[in-house]
């Protein structure tokens, strides 16, 4: 049972990467993303180097909330995929709320001048409704990204 959910979630996962990968990050090598999906109760998704950790409570996620979570890793892992060694850097810095949160921060601005503003705000909002609401120290807020793309003329 658990596995057939993981292949469901992987099969969703890669074809949410093959539409980001397409669309707004052709800067990352597809080639060296890998996905580890398991049971997890602190994070939907994480990103060390290349590798994509994933939450089986992903599932739930409808596709453009999944778009919006992965949009955010992919900054992550483009970041890493520019400069290695930064990037290390950047990992000992996380430890400093301060730091994290200014990173974070910037990370889902980037989601949003990427053009994938809306994706981002639909895991929001699916996130605060089930979960303990982010706060500013996690990244930007729903109220933040809302108004963001309110600002944004195309
Ligand atoms: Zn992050």
């Amino acid at each position: 049972m658990l596995k057939d959910l993981e292949l469901t979630i992987e099969n969703r996962i890669n074809s949410a990467i093959d539409f980001l990968i397409e669309n707004s990050f052709t800067n990352i090598n597809r080639k060296l993303i890998s996905l580890e999906i398991k049971k997890n109760d602190s994070y939907f998704m994480a990103t060390i180097n290349n590798k994509i950790l994933v939450s089986t409570d992903c599932s739930n996620l409808n596709k453009k909330a999944l778009i919006g979570v992965l949009a955010h890793e992919l900054v992550h892992m483009s970041e890493y995929q520019k400069s290695p060694i930064k990037d290390l850097l950047r990992r000992f810095l996380y430890n400093i709320p301060f730091y994290r949160t200014k990173l974070e921060r910037n990370i889902d601005l980037e989601v949003i001048q990427r053009g994938l503003g809306e994706y981002l705000l639909e895991f929001l909002e699916y996130h605060d409704k089930h979960y303990k609401k982010y706060n500013k120290t996690d990244g930007l807020t729903k109220k933040e990204v809302t108004k963001l793309l309110q600002t944004i003329i195309v």
